[in-house]
C-alpha cells in the first residue's frame, strides 16, 4: 500500500507516550488523525496542542469495546507498556491485547483499512537466542506475572496473521524494543524514567538484581520514523524496530548518574520474576526493507530526555 497524504488515521493509545509522538508526526504532515484512548496510562496533555484543529479528533473509548469509524489506517498502540502498569490489572491487560486487537481488526475489515500492530520484543520472552531475529519463536512463561503482556501481544500477533490469511486484511506487525524519550510519565516505572527521576530528586538509583541484565534503548524519534516506514511498507512482518546498541542496566545507571549527579548511590533490589536477562534486536530486515536504522545514540537521547524531565520539574514548581 502506498502512503496517501489524505489518509484518515486512527491511533489507538494516541494519548500515550509513543502514540502522542505519532499524532504529532502525522498532524505535522497535514493528515487527518483520530486519537482514541481510555487514559489508563495516557494523558490529554500529550495531545492538547492539537485540540481544536479541524484535522484532529479525540475520542475517549476503551478498545475492549467495539467501535465503528470511517478510517483508512489503524495504528494500534493501545496497551499499557510499563511492567508496573500492565501488572496492576493483568486480566485487563490480557483483555486489552486480545479483545482490543480483535475489535480493531474487525474495524479494519469493515472499513477496508490497513492495521499496524505495535507488538513488542517481549514476544521473545527471556530469549535463548541472542541477539533476537524475527524468526525466533521466543521463550515465554505462559503463567508468570509478565504473561498478561507477553502472551497478550503474542495472541494479538496471531490474530493479525489469521485476519490476513482468512480475510485478506492488510496488516503489518512491528516488534518494538525498549523505547524512551520525552513524555514518558514521571511514574512510568520503566528503567530510563525511574533512573532519571530518581537522580533529579537526589535519590539513590534502584537497580533490580545485579544490574548485569541487558537492554537496547531506542530514542522515540527514531522509533516513530521506523513505525511510519513499517506502515508504508508492502510487507506484513513481523519486523524488529529498535536500537541494536546493548547496555547492562548497571551501565545505564552509571551513565545517567554521571550526567545528573555523580555522587548518588545505587541500591540493589530483588530482580522481578521472569525479568529477561538479555535483549538486543537484529535489525537487518528493517535496514533491507525499510532502509531504516536508528540515528540517535543513547548519550544524545538521554540528554534530550533529561532536559525534558528537568523542564517538567521547573514548570511544576
Ligand atoms: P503508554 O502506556 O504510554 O501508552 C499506551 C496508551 O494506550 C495509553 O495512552 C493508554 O491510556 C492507552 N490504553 C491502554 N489500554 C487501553 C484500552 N483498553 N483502550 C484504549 N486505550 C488504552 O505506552 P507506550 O510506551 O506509548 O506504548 C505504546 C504501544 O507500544 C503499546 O502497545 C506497547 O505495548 C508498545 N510497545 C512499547 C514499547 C516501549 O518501549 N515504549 C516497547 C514495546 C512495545
Ligand atoms: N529496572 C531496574 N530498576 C528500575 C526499573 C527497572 O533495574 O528502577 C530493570 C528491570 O528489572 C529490567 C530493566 O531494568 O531488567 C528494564 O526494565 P523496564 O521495566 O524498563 O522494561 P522491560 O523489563 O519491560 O524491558
Amino acid at each position: 500500500m502506498k502512503y496517501k497524504p489524505s489518509n484518515r488515521n486512527l491511533i489507538t493509545g494516541g494519548a500515550g507516550f509513543l502514540g502522542s509522538h505519532l499524532v504529532d508526526r502525522l498532524m505535522e504532515k497535514g493528515e487527518e488523525v483520530i486519537c482514541l484512548d481510555n487514559y489508563f496510562t495516557g494523558r490529554k496533555k500529550n495531545i492538547e496542542q492539537w485540540i481544536g484543529n479541524p484535522r484532529f479528533e479525540l475520542i475517549r473509548h476503551d478498545v475492549t469495546e467495539p467501535i465503528t469509524l470511517e478510517i483508512d489506517r489503524i495504528w494500534h498502540l493501545a496497551c499499557p507498556a510499563s511492567p508496573i502498569h500492565y501488572q496492576s490489572n493483568p486480566i485487563k491487560t490480557s483483555k486489552t491485547s486480545f479483545l482490543g486487537t480483535y475489535n480493531m481488526l474487525g474495524l479494519a475489515k469493515r472499513a477496508n483499512a490497513k492495521l499496524l500492530l505495535a507488538s513488542t520484543s517481549e514476544v521473545y520472552g527471556d530469549p535463548e537466542v541472542h541477539p533476537q531475529p524475527e524468526s525466533y519463536w521466543g521463550s515465554v512463561n505462559p503463567i508468570g506475572i509478565r504473561s498478561c503482556y507477553d502472551e497478550g501481544k503474542r495472541i494479538a500477533e496471531t490474530l493479525c496473521f489469521d485476519y490476513q490469511r482468512m480475510h485478506g486484511i492488510e496488516i503489518c506487525v512491528m516488534r518494538i524494543f525498549n523505547t524512551y524519550g520525552p513524555r514518558m510519565m514521571i511514574d512510568d516505572g520503566r528503567v530510563v524514567t525511574n533512573f532519571i527521576v530518581q537522580a533529579l530528586k537526589g535519590k539513590s538509583l534502584t537497580i533490580y538484581g545485579d544490574g548485569k541484565q541487558t537492554r537496547s534503548f531506542c530514542y522515540v524519534d527514531d522509533l516513530i520514523d521506523g513505525m511510519i516506514n513499517v506502515m508504508n511498507w508492502e510487507g506484513i512482518g513481523p519486523i524488529n524496530i529498535g536500537n541494536p546498541e546493548e547496555f547492562t542496566i548497571l551501565e545505564l545507571a552509571k551513565l545517567i548518574r554521571a550526567k545528573i549527579n555523580p555522587k548518588l548511590e545505587f541500591i540493589f533490589k530483588p530482580l522481578p520474576q521472569d525479568d529477561p536477562m538479555q535483549r538486543r534486536p537484529l535489525i537487518q530486515k528493517a535496514i533491507k526493507h525499510l532502509n531504516w536504522s536508528p540515528k540517535i545514540n543513547l548519550e544524545k537521547g538521554l540528554d534530550e530526555t533529561i532536559l525534558y524531565f528537568k523542564n517538567l520539574d521547573k514548570n511544576s514548581s
